[in-house]
């Protein structure tokens, strides 16, 4: 049976279509610069590539480019679309309405696109990607809908509460929703099965590190904190994102530079985290080059987004009174073996050893703390789209 897997931003389109009778990868690719432009760059798995700039003023021509890439192009992997049986569609926020994943209905678009307010850059966009979906499949096409923020609606109000006048959380819902929600599943569950012991049971930190970067504790087989919040700039410092700071430093700096709300965010989530600090790239593997070339500040951007990986893992040992497992994950977690072995020397106190030999991996699955050391430490490479697939899949077969 066959899946096909839609991550629809405001000017991208990324999909896969996977295979479930053995969860491959059939073909993948993205559509980008729609709305300013329009090129789709897509990828069969034996290799075979197809690549187009057209039009795409909106998502519907994209996925009319999809379609064709899919079915006709030198890289067509399928001769047409009933092959495939059902499309999972990755939505950012799902707010306090969706705590798990749902087949898709008038009533569901209507929620995702009322959502819209708490994720102005996404639930729209998200929205857009089912609606050109419902044209481009038939409305008869079974379609679900997998959540970011499903996974973290275990919390209790002690963990997503701000400690802001009670009135905002009941007027406007601001309260920690938490995101990568699916990723941090994905681990979590993996490294259970690896651990060969029932998730409930075990007591796990997950590190989501990539552009955005986010630490989730699990306890109870359920998330019981995030560092993501109200949006997905909360937390710690990401590739251009400030994570958290001292609201009184925004004010004061919206004061002083003339900037209004819109330019703070802009600031916060677009020029900050290891940009802002680093005044050269947001990106992990220019910083880490640079820093051994003596760059002080790439040097300082990577100290700290460490120093606040480490500490979030100190906060969560104490909320949960013990951890028995860490995973990192994400491009930086799954990439950085220098940062991964630097992390586990300072939270040593755990009683964790890192295994040099086998931090060595790169993109691959491992475990990276020593046999004997007291909290296992894993590498495990996330796979959000085998997720939606997998939730697509249980729907349909409901
Ligand atoms: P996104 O959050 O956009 O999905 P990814 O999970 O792909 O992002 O992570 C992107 C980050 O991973 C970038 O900072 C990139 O530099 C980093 N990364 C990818 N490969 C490597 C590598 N080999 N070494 C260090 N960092 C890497």
């Amino acid at each position: 049976m066959k899946i096909f897997v839609v991550n629809a931003g405001s000017s991208s389109l990324k999909y896969q279509l996977i295979d479930m009778d053995d969860e491959s990868v059939i073909a993948k690719g993205i559509c980008e610069r729609i709305g300013t432009g329009g090129v789709i760059k897509h990828k069969a798995s034996d290799g075979r590539e197809y690549r187009a700039e057209t039009d795409m003023p909106t998502h519907s021509e994209a996925f009319a480019q999809v379609v064709y890439a899919l079915t006709q192009s030198e890289a067509k992997v399928i001769d047409s679309l009933d092959e495939i049986s059902a499309i999972g569609h990755r939505v950012v926020q799902g707010g306090t309405l969706f705590s798990e994943s749902v087949l898709v209905d008038e009533e569901v678009i209507r929620k995702v696109e009322s959502l819209g307010e708490l994720a102005p850059l996404h639930n729209p966009a998200n929205a857009l990607g089912i609606r050109a979906c419902i044209a481009a499949f038939g409305p008869e096409k079974p379609q679900t809908v997998v959540f970011d923020t499903a996974f973290h609606q275990t919390m209790e109000p002690k963990a997503y509460m701000y400690a802001l006048p009670y009135e905002y959380y009941e007027k406007y819902g601001i309260r920690r929703y938490g995101a990568h929600g699916t990723s941090h599943r994905f681990v979590s569950d993996r490294v259970a099965e690896l651990l060969g012991k029932p998730k409930k049971d075990l007591k796990i930190i997950t590190c989501h590190l990539g552009n955005g970067c986010s630490i989730t504790a699990i306890k109870d087989g359920v998330c019981c904190d995030t560092s993501m919040g109200f949006t997905p700039l909360d937390g710690f410092m990401m590739g251009t994102r400030s994570g958290a700071v001292d609201p009184s430093a925004l004010t004061y700096i919206a004061e002083k530079e003339h900037m209004s709300p819109q330019e703070i965010s802009d600031m916060c989530n677009k020029k900050s985290g290891a940009l802002g600090i680093s005044g050269l790239s947001n990106d992990n593997r220019d910083l880490v080059e640079a820093a051994e070339g003596g760059h002080v500040r790439a040097r300082l951007a990577l100290d700290m987004q460490r120093y606040q990986i480490v500490k979030y893992i100190g906060a969560y040992t104490a909320a949960m009174n013990g951890v028995d497992a860490i995973v990192l994950t994400g491009g930086i977690g799954e990439n950085n073996p220098e940062l991964r072995e630097k992390i586990c020397n300072e939270i040593s106190y755990l009683g964790i050893t890192c295994d040099t030999a086998a931090n060595h991996c790169r993109g691959k699955e491992a475990r990276i703390s020593t046999a004997d050391s007291k909290v296992a430490v894993y590498v495990i490479p996330t796979n959000e789209e085998l997720v939606i697939a997998r939730d697509t899949l249980a729907l349909i077969s409901k």
